[in-house]
């Protein structure tokens, strides 16, 4: 094998390999409010104290 064939290989040969698969990661939410259901995507090493949406005091972490 010679050296222009490598370098023929890791030019070509693999366009489509790295495309679109990481822009909107399906994680699950860290916390959710179980007065009304509302989800938090935070730091999971976080505490959220009070419900931004209904007030509540009932977070649990995730
Ligand atoms: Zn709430």
């Amino acid at each position: 094998m010679s050296i222009k064939d490598a370098v023929q290989n890791l030019l070509g040969g693999s366009d489509d390999a790295s495309a679109a698969t990481a822009e909107t990661p399906d994680e699950p939410p860290t916390h959710v409010c179980q007065s009304c259901g509302e989800e938090y995507y935070s730091d999971p090493e976080m505490e959220i104290d009070t419900c931004r949406s209904c007030g509540g005091i009932k977070i649990e972490r995730l």
